[in-house]
């Protein structure tokens, strides 16, 4: 039986949260398939980093610790991770679907002559056997994809997974690797002007559709309920397009996945490219006047009503409930 081995990413000097989501499926899918969890932290200066990403799941740690490595560089990034493969004897190599994770993970399949399966949401061991799940189509269908070959490669999608909460005896060990990287050059990182919203993280969304009529109304009728409930607002396309809300709120295909605890949406009408960046949620309310609207097939709570009634009403029931 091979390892399963965790690509953990460093962003701003720390473990993304992606990684200990890797950690939470790899210590459940090698208990169940009698797997034994590897990492590797790949970075300039990483042992803490390593020591406390062994400590929150990541088993034995392999670090790679090397100039190339400060920045993301994909040539020394796939060496490294070719080796980090090699000392594990790894069998399943999880990234997270993210840009470095699209980047490198193809290009390790590649190499490893392994099979390959991008932005899954889970996966388990079946008799011995890797199912991934994975949606397809735009979010219309969810696919099981058993891989044939001995190695395969995976990215998850990150937010799909609650990061790994237990503890565990995992340990640090250094990789041997001899990095060199002809072919790319760091150069630099530019970051994106960001409002701070990061809704993959927000245990409550309340979501506005074209139904609001207005940017306003978003401010006025939103708003109060969102902060009502501790929660961030969100936004189906049209919103976005209209220029009423910028668009790192914009949740679906082309915009965020999100999982809160819970999910309002108000005014949306469900469309299958919206439903594919919310139907993961927890728990979900929506508010619409069209009592045939597809978003009332994903919900939990269906209120067919006008939003301007309803979402008032209900900002001062939570006010009221909590004093
Ligand atoms: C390639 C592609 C990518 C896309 N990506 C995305 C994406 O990432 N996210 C996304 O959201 N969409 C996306 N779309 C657009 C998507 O197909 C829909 O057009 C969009 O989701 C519809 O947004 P909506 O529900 O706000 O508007 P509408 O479909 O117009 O629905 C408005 C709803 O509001 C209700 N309503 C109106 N007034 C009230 C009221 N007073 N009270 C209660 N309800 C009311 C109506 O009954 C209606 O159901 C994409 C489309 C394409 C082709």
């Amino acid at each position: 039986m091979g390892s399963v081995l965790i690509v953990a990413e460093i962003q701003n000097g720390r473990i993304r949260e992606a990684s200990y989501e890797l950690a939470s499926v790899a210590q459940r899918v090698g208990s169940a398939s009698g797997r034994s969890v590897h990492s590797l932290v790949a970075g300039s200066g990483v042992e803490s980093l390593a020591a406390e990403f062994a400590k929150r799941g990541g088993g034995t740690v392999h670090t790679a610790d090397h100039e190339l490595l400060a920045n993301y560089n994909a040539e020394a990034h796939a060496t490294a991770i070719k080796a980090a493969v090699e000392a594990s004897g790894a069998d399943l190599i999880l990234l997270s679907n993210t840009p470095s994770g699209w980047d490198v993970a193809p290009r390790i399949a590649a190499g490893l002559d392994a099979g390959f399966v991008s932005d899954c949401s889970d996966v388990a061991d079946d008799g011995g056997a890797l199912v991934f799940e994975r949606r397809i189509f735009n979010g219309k269908l969810d696919a099981q994809v058993r891989v044939k070959s001995d190695v395969v490669v995976a990215t998850m999608q990150p937010g799909a997974t609650e990061p790994f909460g237990g503890s565990s005896d995992g340990s640090v060990v250094k990789l041997e690797v001899s990095l060199t990287a002809d072919k790319a050059k760091f150069i630099e990182t530019k970051v994106a002007e960001s409002q701070g919203v990061d809704l993959s993280k927000a245990d409550v969304i309340i979501a506005g559709g074209r139904g609001l009529g207005a940017a306003e109304k978003f401010d006025e009728v939103l708003k109060p309920l969102a902060d009502a409930l501790g929660g961030a607002l969100g936004a189906s396309r049209p919103v976005v397009d209209a220029g009423w809300l910028p668009h790192q709120f914009q949740v679906g295909s082309s915009g965020q996945v999100v999982a809160p605890k819970l999910y309002i949406a108000a005014g949306i009408s469900g469309a299958i490219q919206h439903l594919v960046g919310m139907k993961g949620s927890n728990f979900i309310i929506a508010i619409n006047k069209d009592p045939d609207a597809p978003i009332f097939e994903v919900a939990d709570l269906g209120v067919v009503a006008d939003l301007f009634e309803i979402v008032p009403a209900l900002t001062n029931a939570v006010k009221a409930a909590k004093g």
